[in-house]
Parts: structure tokens; sequence; C-alpha cells
């Protein structure tokens, strides 16, 4: 096995090429003192290239994300590489060990990025970790699933009015593109801030492996690899046919009781067709809800439980063309 290097940031001229390096990355020290660390895989490629960063768990209880990159990283053909491939496993690692999605609860981590230097505990670990993991990437995957209690399609959340996010959203193969240039506070953003090509990838639901899903991103991964040109392809690598939303958004209830949602991940939805109902604890139907728009399932709620507010159903509006139309002055691949 491989020795695990402690280390207080992820400088690549550091490590040595043809390798994959075990790394874990200071972040802040604990109560103790002791180090509090993120881990680490660095497949240092023989060749000049670019830098292509694969982020996991930033919400803790998300964990597809992790079988994607130990197999990434175990089977990586480093002799082969052009750049270098940087793979966080785990991002937020108290919310990995309390099985929980924020990083301290009501703590959001990826409403906090890019953090401060001089911030609250959440601000300083999200800084640190933009500083001295993602600032070396060119390109990003952020790897997330679906919140307890929902349920996803396979969907990416890209720019794509950018071709360059565009692209790693398309090759991706995911069922839905949602266009969406990164809200206030997530990784995605922040990366998308330094210049880095940044992408987030929702594989299915929290707190469990899916074997297809998982063997799907990984596909989605290599064909990015390919396509930036990190590893030989015999041929390009394939776009799939994704819905292309424009835009999306959450439909919330707006009476307590047990809910019912109807409509199947990916099924399209027309204006004033009914996708859940709310009933009291005796049976009663208490409210109905339609579609307002015409859409496509991007996600749902399972969780019959709902208070006044629960999230039923994410609706995407789907885009007119096959495209959006790309913004001037962006670069290309
Ligand atoms: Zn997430």
């Amino acid at each position: 096995m491989t020795a695990v290097r402690t280390v207080d940031r992820i400088e690549l001229d550091n490590l040595a090429l043809g390798e994959v390096h075990r790394l874990r990355v200071r972040l802040i020290d604990n109560g103790l003192g002791d180090d509090y660390c993120v881990p680490a895989l660095v497949a240092q490629g023989r060749y000049p290239g670019p830098v292509l960063g694969v982020t996991a768990a930033v919400h803790g209880n998300e964990l597809n994300g992790i079988p994607i990159i130990q197999r990434l990283m175990a089977d990586i053909a480093v002799d082969e590489l052009c750049g270098s491939v940087v793979a966080v496993p785990v991002v937020n690692i108290p919310g990995y060990l309390e099985n929980r999605r924020e990083l301290a609860p009501g703590f959001d981590l990826n409403r906090l990025m890019p953090g401060k230097p001089d911030g609250t505990a959440g601000q300083v670990y999200a800084h640190r970790f933009v500083r001295r993991v993602i600032a070396p990437m060119h390109y990003l995957i952020d790897l997330h699933t679906a919140s307890f209690g929902r349920v996803n399609s396979l969907y990416v959340r890209a720019d794509m009015r950018s071709p360059a996010t565009a692209e790693m959203a398309r090759l991706q193969g995911p069922q839905i593109i949602v266009h969406n240039e990164g809200a206030d506070g997530t990784l995605r953003s922040a990366a998308a801030d330094l210049g880095i090509q940044a992408i987030t990838v929702e594989v299915g639901d929290p707190q469990r492996f899916q074997r297809d899903l998982i063997r799907s991103s990984l596909r989605g991964i290599y064909n990015v690899l390919g396509h930036l040109r990190m590893l030989p392809m015999s041929s390009d690598p394939p776009r799939g046919k994704a819905v292309l939303c424009q835009r999306s958004y959450w439909i919330y209830t707006d009476h307590g009781g047990v809910l019912e949602v109807f409509p199947a991940l990916t099924e399209r939805v027309q204006a004033g067709q009914r996708i859940a109902r709310v009933t009291n604890i005796f049976g009663d139907v208490v409210r109905e809800y339609t579609a307002s728009c015409d859409g496509v399932v991007v996600g749902k709620s399972t969780n019959p439980v709902a208070q006044a507010g629960a999230r039923i159903l994410h609706l995407g509006i789907e885009a007119t063309g096959e495209v959006l139309p790309p913004r001037q002055g962006d670069p290309f691949l």
C-alpha cells in the first residue's frame, strides 16, 4: 500500500511524475490542537497537460462519489496521463463522520464557499479548502447526490452558455442537464471565480452506493479525460442525449400533512397536470398540487412526512433548442 503523506497544500511541482500520491491536506486544527485533514489522491502524469479535479461529499452524506474516485484513481493509466488528476473523496469531513449533509448543524458547506481567511470555523474551513486543494485545478467535476428524503435523476448543473462547461456536462451522458450559472457559496461558483471550468453532477441518492450510477459517472469522467486529451481515446468520446433545461425550480407545499408525489423521475409533465397531494393524518385530501407549466421531473421528494414548506418536486423547464447561445468572450476548449 502506498504511504500517505501529510501536506499543507497541494503543490503539484513537489509531487513526482508517473505516480498516484495519497495525501492528507491540513485544513484546520481541532480543539485539541491536532491537524484536521482532507484526504486527496493526486495522479501525476508523465506528460504536461491540464489539471482535472474531482470532488465528492461536499455534503457529508452524499456518498456515491467516493467509490467513483476510488475506482478512478486505482485504475488510472498514470504512465499515459497528460497533466494531473486531483481527487478528493470526502470534502466535508465533519459531515461525513456524523452522517450529516451539513458541515455543522445549520451550516451548509456548499453555501460557505469560498469562505474567509478570518471568518467563522466554517468559513475558514471553506477558504482553506479552496486555497489549498482547489486552486491548482483547471477543470472540476463536483459529485453530489440528492438530499435525505429525496431522489434525483442523473443530472448535471452547469453553465450551458459557456462552451467549455457545456461540453463537460454533455460528456457525463446524464439524463438531464440544467443550465445554472452557480449559486453563491457553492464550490462550483467559487471554482469558477478562480477561472476553473466546473460542473456539478448529481449521482443518485444519499447514504448509499448505487453501482449503475457509479459506473455511468466514472465513464463520464473518462470521457472528459479523453476530450481534454489527458488520456488517449481511440475515438471521440460520446456525448449523451440529455434533456436540456434552461432553468429549474422546486415546488413546495403550503400545507403540512402526508405527501404523495405522482410523476416519476425524468417524466415530462404538462401545465395543469396533478403532481402531488397532501392528506391529513385521517386521510382527507387537504391540498392538491398541479404543475404551473410544462416541464421535466429532475428530482422529487420521497418522504411522506411534509411540513408546510416541504419540497415536492424539482421541475426543469426545457430549452427550446438543443443548445443555449454561447456567452461571448468565453474560452473554448
Ligand atoms: Zn449535495
